[in-house]
Formats: C-alpha cells, sequence, structure tokens
C-alpha cells in the first residue's frame, strides 16, 4: 500500500506537533510521500506563518519595515529546529528572503516560504529526501496546472525515492517564478502528487478526526462519518461544512484514489474515508441512513407570482437574466404553478435588493415580487436515502414536531440530499431535530 500524507498547519503548528508528525511518518514504510503546510496556529489567539509572510509583504509594499513581523517567523522556526537539534542552514534561508523582500519579490514568492521552510524542516527530522515544489509542480501562465509536465516531473523525482517531503501550496510557472493555489493550497498539492504517484491512500492530517455527522457547536458530541463518497461530500461542503480545499477533491477522485481525513493529534481514530464509491454498495459502512447535515443562515428568496405563469413561454429566463447581468450566482428556484423564488445568499443582494426587485417587475410584467430574508437552508446528505421511500416524511415530521414551519423545500434529482429552508431563528433547532431523528 502507498501513501501520501499531507499534514496541515496546525499538525506542524510547533516542535511538538513536528515530533507527532514525526512518530506517525517515521517507521511506515507506506507513507512514502509526506506534504505539508506552513506551521499554523498553536493556539486560538495565535498567529499562522502564512498570514504573518502575507503580511511581511504588505509592509514592503507600503514601505513599512518588515523585519518586525519577519522576526516573529523567524523565531518560530528556529524555535523548532533548536528543539528538535536539527542542521538546516535557517540563517542563510532567512538572508535570502531578506533579500527577496528588500529586491521586490513577488507577494506569491514570499507567501510560499512557509511551507518551503516547514518541509526543510521535516526533511531533516525525518532524515529523507526533500523535493522542492517549485521542481514538480508546474503551472500554465492561465494559473491551471501544467498536468503532463506536473506529473512527469513528479515521477521523476519519486522514483529512487525511499521517502520525501514535499511543501505543498506552491509551484512554478514556466518563467520559474513562484506561484501558489488559493489558500488551504496545500490539500491540492498532496491531491495532485497522490495521483501522480497511483497512491492507494491519501491522507489528510489535520486535527480532527474526520468529518462529522453535524457541526459540533450545534449539536453536542455529534457521530463521526466513516465513510463519505465525493459527491456526498461536495453537498455537505458546499452547505457550510468545511474540512477539505474543494479543488483537491479532483485530482484523486480523477485516479479512483480515496482520501482518509485523519487526525494527528489521535492517530489511532480511523478517521473519514471519502471514497468514489458513487453507489450503494457492498463497501458502504456507514450505520446511519443520513451521512450528514449543513446548513447555512442568510438567505434571501426573491418571491414572483403572476397570473397565468404556467402558461407563459421564458419568464424564468429573463428573471434570471437580472440575476445574471450582475454576476450574481444563485442558489436555488423552487417553484410553484404561477409563482417561483430565487433564493441565494442575502450577502450577494445586500445592497440592490430593491432595484432587482424593480426589474424583476419590469422583465417579468407583474407586480407581485417580494423578498423574504432571514432564511436558512438545511441539507441533510447520503447516498443512502435515494430511493428509499420514507425519509422525507421522518424529515419533515420531525421538524413538525418541534413546531419548525418550513419555508421552501427542495430535493436534488439525484436523492442523495434533501434542502430545507427554515428561519434564521429555527436554524440550529431544525438541525438538532433532524439529527435527532435520524442518529440519536
Ligand atoms: N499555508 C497556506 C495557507 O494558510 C496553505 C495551506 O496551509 O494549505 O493558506
Amino acid at each position: 500500500m502507498l501513501k501520501v500524507a499531507k499534514f496541515g498547519g496546525t499538525s506542524l503548528a510547533d516542535e511538538n506537533q513536528f515530533k507527532k508528525v514525526h512518530d506517525i511518518v517515521i517507521n511506515n514504510e507506506e507513507r512514502k510521500f509526506v506534504v505539508v503546510s506552513a506551521p499554523g496556529k498553536r493556539f486560538k489567539e495565535d498567529n499562522k506563518i502564512t498570514d504573518l509572510l502575507y503580511l511581511t509583504h504588505a509592509h514592503v509594499k507600503y514601505s513599512v519595515p518588515y523585519d518586525p513581523v519577519l522576526k516573529i517567523i523567524e523565531f518560530r522556526f528556529n524555535n523548532i529546529k533548536k528543539a528538535l537539534n536539527l542542521s538546516v542552514d535557517l540563517d542563510k534561508e532567512f538572508k535570502e528572503i531578506r533579500y527577496q523582500l528588500d529586491n521586490k519579490c513577488s507577494e506569491d514568492y514570499i507567501v510560499s516560504r512557509g511551507e518551503y521552510l516547514s518541509a526543510l524542516l521535516l526533511a531533516d527530522y525525518l532524515k529523507c529526501d526533500f523535493i522542492d515544489a517549485k521542481d514538480v509542480i508546474f503551472f500554465n501562465y492561465n494559473g491551471s496546472v501544467n498536468k503532463e509536465k506536473t506529473r512527469e516531473s513528479i515521477r521523476q523525482a519519486t522514483a529512487n525515492c525511499k521517502k520525501a517531503v514535499i511543501p505543498g501550496f506552491y509551484g512554478t510557472y514556466p518563467d520559474d517564478s513562484i506561484k501558489t493555489f488559493s489558500r488551504g493550497g496545500s490539500d491540492i498539492s498532496g491531491a495532485i502528487l497522490a495521483s501522480a504517484v497511483n497512491a492507494d491512500m491519501y491522507e489528510n492530517w489535520t486535527d480532527v478526526s474526520g468529518f462529522l455527522i453535524a457541526d459540533p457547536r450545534i449539536i453536542k458530541n455529534p457521530k463521526q462519518i466513516k465513510q463519505i463518497t465525493y459527491q456526498e461530500l461536495r453537498e455537505l461542503s458546499y452547505m457550510g461544512a468545511s474540512v477539505l480545499h474543494d479543488e483537491a477533491i479532483f485530482p484523486v477522485r480523477e485516479a479512483g484514489i480515496p482520501i482518509n481525513i485523519k487526525n494527528t493529534n489521535e492517530p489511532e481514530n480511523p478517521g473519514t474515508i471519502i471514497t468514489g464509491k458513487d453507489e450503494l454498495d457492498a463497501g458502504y459502512i456507514n450505520e446511519y441512513i443520513i451521512t450528514g447535515i449543513s446548513g447555512k443562515k442568510n438567505f434571501s428568496a426573491f418571491y414572483v407570482r403572476k397570473e397565468h405563469m404556467a402558461n407563459e413561454v421564458g419568464i424564468l429566463r429573463k428573471a434570471l437574466e437580472v440575476f445574471e447581468e450582475r454576476g450574481i450566482s444563485i442558489d436555488h428556484i423552487p417553484s410553484g404553478i404561477d409563482s417561483f423564488s430565487i433564493v441565494l445568499p442575502s450577502e450577494s443582494v445586500d445592497k440592490v435588493a430593491h432595484e432587482i426587485i424593480e426589474e424583476l417587475k419590469i422583465k417579468c410584467k407583474t407586480d407581485y415580487v417580494k423578498v423574504h430574508n432571514n432564511l436558512s437552508l438545511i441539507s441533510t446528505v447520503g447516498i443512502n436515502m435515494a430511493s428509499k421511500p420514507g425519509i422525507s416524511a421522518k424529515l419533515f415530521t420531525s421538524l413538525g414536531a418541534n413546531n419548525i414551519n418550513i419555508r421552501m423545500i427542495d430535493q436534488g434529482s439525484s436523492e442523495i440530499n434533501i434542502i430545507v429552508g427554515v428561519d434564521n431563528k429555527d436554524f440550529e433547532n431544525a438541525i438538532k431535530a433532524i439529527y435527532d431523528a435520524f442518529v440519536n
């Protein structure tokens, strides 16, 4: 079994976390390639190294001395080095960073140094190879990854290697300058690597033991999701559950490699496995009919009503154009016979709701257009729910029994999710009711 293990920022936040990572990787031959983030927060009020690096660049940009911030970064890396007795020449590295900052280096270059130094230190600690991401991850000028060149370079660089550490988050443009992924992008680097080396498993190590069925801020000690499909995960994360970088899923999904979300602070916990098994099949091990519940507050619904709308061709398109012309993306369009609603996050129409109402009235030739705010959407997701009668009845009954009014219902045609809209004030209680109905 060949595994690529990616460790996030909290897993490498200080020397103690480095020790845990060391122990997880060192005697495990399966964990051959290790991708790292920059050190993250050690405690709640702490700063991520990456954020501090962005700050040094901003200082340069506004001609404010950057050294006080850079010193904090230097101090943190030096602490790790000293505590673990490592030999990486950090003085030389920081001399180069200062030189680059003094000579107008790009923001991408400077923020990539967090991952770079983190990987240098870990490779030294593990006494294994260091492969610089600049030599194996390649971007096109349009920002997409040059897949062919990247795959080929990774294969060559890893061919004769027993164990290696590779920094996440960055690669290079065709002119050799550094280019980073979007924030949290080390997940993507790990996934690209896993796919290129044909790994059997992509382990994503973080500070939680995988995904939980519901948000622990709402449900006390929610049960863990043992296994989830990519499709379900996408539904859940779109609706607010966040653990993994969205784009990170694609390279491994394409290659059919499962992802295992693991906890560096609790390595024995099996975590959550994300698989490509998008059908109900024997490998599916969750105990509950639903896989997860997630939701978001503060949606708005533009309600458009018109006599005999059902017979009118093109009215929906005209309404949608109002949003398209403003570049506003829409989430749901539940409809009735002579009415429909257009549902989207309130913040995207904050300042223009009244203008939109007027435009909808003109385009749809009706006086009856209203906007309802304070709507929460809750998505109940589960591949096991598909083609099983009685699931929605159970869900709605649970809300009814808790006196929660349902303002909107939407079920995707894949039948793996049911979305209900409730008042913001009922958001938490609705999630509790659904959780109780299906899990407790
Ligand atoms: N260090 C980068 C960030 O904070 C990338 C990562 O950790 O994935 O966004």
